[in-house]
């Protein structure tokens, strides 16, 4: 059947500004890291893009390794939209980003300006975009001048193949002087991707303080803690999870008794609240608006379905907030 979006798909989604920029994004953004690879099914992959988009979501964030193996989630999502959604384009904001190892030989990864530019070459041909919205600096090169990275994306922007630069992985000092390189270019700063999540919140420490100074919005990555702050783990590791799979990310050890207590702790204070924990989680990381948009990630349709559904309950008590820290400080 050929796509035709839903039409109430703008009704219930939240739309947040990016930092003082003139963009928006959807509060819940969708990352094909995992689940749109050449090793996936496509048609599940077409199923929870199509979903995504029908519920509102319009920020997809790709980048050039992802898979696997490397490259081929873009070449899905480029699939995805020439077979199906492409009349769409106009209403999504599609990311890539470019850092980590991607061919052989030195030019291969990092944050050289021979590489970055070539990177997005590929990742426009692999998808096939003319141009991509967010075009990122995947990691910091200690090797390579801040100049020179950000140099590449500031060529990318005025190359037409990108319309917003951002970064990822960048510490508070790194995006300070990030952000002063790029506004001196004639580029600002969009977005920052950083990680944070209930069991992960290292950007409170300098970070968001930066972000807020700039006027730079913020997309942070893996809110589910990869999966743990969901309830894929309270009985067990699924032969059909992220742990208990292959990836090097989440195995299968990492999630240790204690963990597995502040999980469970977790689950009955979101039950309390009349939400699965997934949604409390995504709440979690998007109370009190410093963050533009959760960017989470789904195996199946279904998960999307109950992770959007986190809008219906954004806000916390004092008493909620506290008891979260105290049981994330238990479980760590
Ligand atoms: P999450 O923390 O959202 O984890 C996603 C996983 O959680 C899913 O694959 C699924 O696991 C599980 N899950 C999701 N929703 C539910 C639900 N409602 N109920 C039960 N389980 C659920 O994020 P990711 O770690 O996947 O990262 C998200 C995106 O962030 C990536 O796709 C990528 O775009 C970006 N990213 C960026 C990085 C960077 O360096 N800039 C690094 C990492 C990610 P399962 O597969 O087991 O079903």
């Amino acid at each position: 059947m050929p796509y035709t979006a839903a039409n109430n798909r703008y009704e219930t989604m939240i739309y947040n500004r990016v930092g003082r920029s003139g963009l928006k994004l959807p509060a819940i953004s969708l990352g094909l890291w995992h689940n749109f690879g050449g090793i996936d099914r496509y048609e599940n992959g077409k199923a929870m893009v199509r979903r995504a988009f029908d519920l509102g979501i319009t920020h997809f964030d790709l980048a050039n390794n992802y898979g696997p193996p490397p490259g081929s989630a873009e070449e899905t999502f480029g699939a995805i939209l020439k077979n199906d959604m492409g009349a769409y384009r106009n209403e999504m904001i599609i990311s890539t980003k470019a850092g980590y190892w991607m061919w052989e030989g030195p030019y291969g990864e990092w944050g050289s300006r021979k590489y970055m530019l070539a990177s997005l070459d590929q990742s426009l041909k692999r998808m096939n975009l003319d141009y991509v919205d967010i075009f990122y600096s995947h990691r910091p090169d200690p090797n390579t001048p801040l100049e020179e990275t950000m140099g590449a994306l500031d060529h990318a922007v005025r190359q037409g193949k990108a319309l917003y630069v951002g970064i990822s992985n960048y510490s508070a000092e790194q995006t300070a002087e990030a952000a002063r390189i790029l506004k001196q270019l004639g580029t600002p700063c969009l977005i920052h991707q950083p990680s944070y999540s209930i069991l992960n919140r290292w950007i409170e420490d300098g970070l968001q303080d930066v972000l807020d100074e700039q006027g730079i919005g913020s997309i942070v990555f893996s809110p589910l803690a990869g999966g743990m702050l969901t309830n894929r783990y309270l009985n067990g590791v699924p032969s059909d999870s992220r742990a208990g799979g292959p990836s090097v990310f989440l195995k299968s050890d990492h999630i240790t008794e204690s963990k597995l207590g502040g999980i469970r702790a977790l689950h009955e204070l979101a039950e309390a609240r009349g939400q699965s924990l997934a949604q409390m989680a995504l709440a979690w990381v998007l109370r009190g608006g410093r963050v533009t948009t959760a960017l989470i990630g789904a195996s199946r349709v279904e998960q999307i379905d109950d992770n959007v559904a986190a809008l219906n309950n954004l806000s916390f008590s004092d008493e909620e907030l506290a008891r979260i820290d105290e049981i994330a400080a238990s479980a760590n």
